[in-house]
């Protein structure tokens, strides 16, 4: 990215920053663009418009991300290792969290379809560990499909849950430690983690509780790509269970993803 960066020059790049905060709706041109007759006709526009129009409208064109919603309902019960440096296991597939009028696994699961949609709009290619309610895919099989797809970062979807019903509020979960299989991948998740929850709690106006560094999970430990792990708000506080019920709120946070997506590759570019 940084050699591209030194070729097309700063105008492009400043022209990017406009492009990634909101998105034209395209799709509707390119949906149907395969089936329909080749009689318009077309003004092609000098080349460098044409090349700046492609960059605004696909920000993300050659970005591959994983998005992961935790979770899924399965009678399933296994243990698997915790690290690729450790014989030490933990149960493979866990319940998640549950507030009044829906569990985490399909509030995790409708955010990241919504997430793809804004992120491919973007011209992103992702890749989802799962996309029904009963999956049956284990926190290192989830980790294996980021690897295998060899994509710029995975984005892990989850919701927080508590004893207390007080806490409220968005963090980011970054892999850290000695279980680290691939300790590189720290802090490239921290960068990311840092633009991406800042660009998710502008857009839905939720209070941040910052990064937490975790050592004890699977789905950091055998990850071999950039991980970073977005708690969207606790479904123990009534107020935070309830705007997460909100497809205008899903959406949001969806948008906040995408415009930090963004972001981070720009980031990535100008360094
Ligand atoms: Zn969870």
């Amino acid at each position: 990215m940084a050699i591209r960066h030194l070729i097309t020059g700063s105008f492009i790049t400043l022209l990017l920053l406009g492009g990634c905060g909101s998105v034209p709706d395209t799709d509707a041109g390119s949906a149907d663009a395969g089936s329909a007759p080749q009689q318009a006709v077309i003004v092609d526009p000098p080349l460098d418009d044409a090349a700046v129009q492609d960059e605004q409208a696909q920000p993300l064109a050659g970005v591959v991300l994983c998005l992961d919603p935790g979770h899924g309902v399965t009678d399933a019960s296994a243990s698997e290792r915790v690290s690729p440096l450790s014989q030490e296991t933990k149960p493979a597939y866990v319940s998640g969290a549950e507030g009044d009028g829906q569990t985490e696994e399909e509030l995790n699961l409708a955010v990241a379809e919504l997430a793809r949609a804004e992120l491919e709009a973007r011209g992103a290619q992702v890749v989802m560990t799962r996309q029904d309610h009963a999956a049956t895919v284990s926190n290192q099989q989830r980790a294996s499909m980021a690897n295998e797809a060899h994509v710029d970062l995975c984005i892990r979807i989850h919701a927080d849950g508590s004893e207390s019903s007080q806490p409220s509020g968005m963090s980011m979960q970054v892999p850290a430690g000695d279980l680290l299989g691939t300790p590189s991948i720290e802090q490239p998740s921290a960068q990311a983690a840092q633009i991406i929850l800042q660009a998710v709690t502008q857009q839905t106006g939720a209070d941040s509780r910052g990064l937490t560094p975790r050592s004890d999970l699977t789905g950091f430990n055998w990850s071999e790509v950039p991980c970073i792990l977005l708690e969207m708000g606790f479904l123990s506080n009534a107020q935070e269970n309830e705007q997460l019920k909100q497809q205008e709120y899903r959406q949001n946070i969806a948008v906040g993803i995408a415009n930090g997506v963004c972001q981070w590759k720009q980031s990535m570019e100008s360094e």
